[in-house]
């Protein structure tokens, strides 16, 4: 069962084993929902926005 990351509105972060597909959990601190984070690797791409550079400076 793989275990995932969720972090609620106000910034804490919970590790929860769930089913694939579970995107939202409540929040146990807090009672929020806290949305799924993907993955370490996602996240850092997020994070860096290489991409994003690269495609503004091939239009000019
Ligand atoms: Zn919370």
């Amino acid at each position: 069962m793989p275990v995932y990351e969720f972090e609620c509105p106000k910034g804490t972060v919970t590790e929860r084993i769930v089913k694939v597909g579970t995107d939202t959990i409540d929040c146990p601190e807090c009672g929020e929902k806290a949305k799924k984070i993907i993955s370490q690797c996602a996240f850092e791409l997020k994070g860096g926005g290489w991409y994003a550079d690269g495609y503004s400076s091939k239009k000019s």
